[in-house]
């Protein structure tokens, strides 16, 4: 019998259109053989639909860097289940006619209300495996101050920041400028804690233009960071729980991306098809390479996360030292993303991979029930 796989994806955050991507691809190499597939998307709204990504897809842009993604074949879904997902959603439905639709769900979404804990507390609640971390890593890890404390705390290096709450913002603007100048200079960096894909990220080169970037970032969350701008390269690092949850995590080969324009900017990222380049493995020494590694492992136990994460540092070009930057636990998930692609230069396909991940919710939930 096919263990049967709820692809959930989309969302209400600002990377709604990078997880239509994502889940298109994973709704495409999960094996047929072994997985009936089930597509959930979550609309802009809120509201839970059962049917591929290309019917959301049609209701946003394309991105112009997957223009050239293979077309996707969604398998059709006569016996609709949309009872237990519909009522779900609603808050209508008991975890036993939620649970009996499906074996598994596998996450692919991006950002707030996906990789921050709250579709993992629901799943938790309803009582149904899920692929990826957990409630504590996912909630941890999204939240870049909250993450960086922790981090900071397990012995790891991170660049020196300052949080700004909307409420001090608004209270006493010029105090923060000032202090901000003080302690971090510029240039700087201005990010909202809770986002990704550089949504809401500036890199702010003077003290007059900070102001306006804390104002925009504070558009996408009620908290935000503003770093210490490092020279940087940029390097990536994908890791899986190992299923022999005695041993540590696996790491991938060393990634790098470089980007062509200032920083690795949603431009960068998604609209321009010529905004960064892939490297792995990166060039980096033998010793170099191991550190990174070394790091990696050290984030993902220190994080208490689960399944699956994207670990991004950043190598000073001047010093030569590795910082963490932050952590992705649902990280891009298209087949040319960084994470399956460094899994599949260390010799995991992508179609494993997919199966690696189900295998290990599966597990977890035998585990913990
Ligand atoms: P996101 O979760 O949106 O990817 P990041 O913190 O990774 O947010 O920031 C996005 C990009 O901004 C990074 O990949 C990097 O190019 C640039 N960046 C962010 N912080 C810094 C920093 N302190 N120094 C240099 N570049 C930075
Ligand atoms: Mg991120
Ligand atoms: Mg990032």
């Amino acid at each position: 019998k096919k263990i049967r796989v709820a692809v959930l994806y989309g969302g209400r955050s600002g990377e709604h259109e990078v997880s239509l991507q994502s889940a298109a691809s994973v709704i495409r190499y999960l094996d047929k053989e072994k997985y009936e597939i089930i597509p959930i998307g979550i609309d802009k709204t809120g509201r839970w639909h059962l049917s591929g990504p290309e019917v959301l897809a049609s209701t946003t842009k394309a991105l112009p860097i997957y223009r050239n993604m293979p077309e996707v074949v969604m398998p059709s879904n006569p016996d609709a289940l949309s009872t237990g997902v519909v009522a779900l959603a609603s808050g209508a439905s008991t975890p036993t006619t939620f649970n009996g639709k499906f074996d598994v769900v596998f996450p692919v979404m991006h950002g707030t209300f996906s990789e921050d804990g709250t579709i993992q507390g629901l799943l938790e609640l309803a009582d149904v495996p899920y692929v990826g971390c957990g409630v504590l890593a996912s909630a941890v890890g999204m939240d870049k101050d909250i993450a960086k404390r922790v981090m900071r705390d397990a012995g790891l290096q991170v660049v020196p920041w300052v949080t700004v709450r909307n409420g001090e913002w608004a209270r006493n603007p010029s105090a923060l400028e000032a202090r901000i100048a003080k302690e971090l200079g510029f240039p700087c960096f201005v990010k909202p804690a809770n986002a990704g894909s550089s949504v809401g990220v500036h890199k702010v080169k003077t003290a007059d233009a900070l102001a306006a970037a804390i104002n925009d970032a504070l558009r996408y969350d009620t908290k935000i960071l503003v770093e210490k701008a490092i020279s940087v390269r940029e390097i990536e690092l994908s890791v899986l729980e190992n299923i022999q949850l005695s041993e540590e995590p696996l790491v991938s080969v060393v990634g790098e991306v470089t980007p062509t324009h200032e920083f690795y900017s949603y431009e960068a990222k998604y609209l321009d098809e010529n905004g960064a380049a892939l490297h792995i493995p990166a060039l980096l020494t033998p010793t170099q390479m191991k550190t990174a590694q070394d790091i990696a492992r050290c984030v993902f136990t220190a994080l208490e996360c689960e399944g699956l994460a994207r670990v991004d540092l950043f190598l000073d070009k001047e010093s030569g030292e590795f910082y963490v930057n932050e952590i992705n636990t649902l990280p891009g998930f298209t087949s040319i993303s960084m994470y399956p692609k460094l899994w599949e230069a260390s010799g995991i396909s992508y179609a494993d991979l997919l199966s690696k991940l189900v295998d290990l919710a599966l597990a977890r939930h035998t585990r913990k029930s």
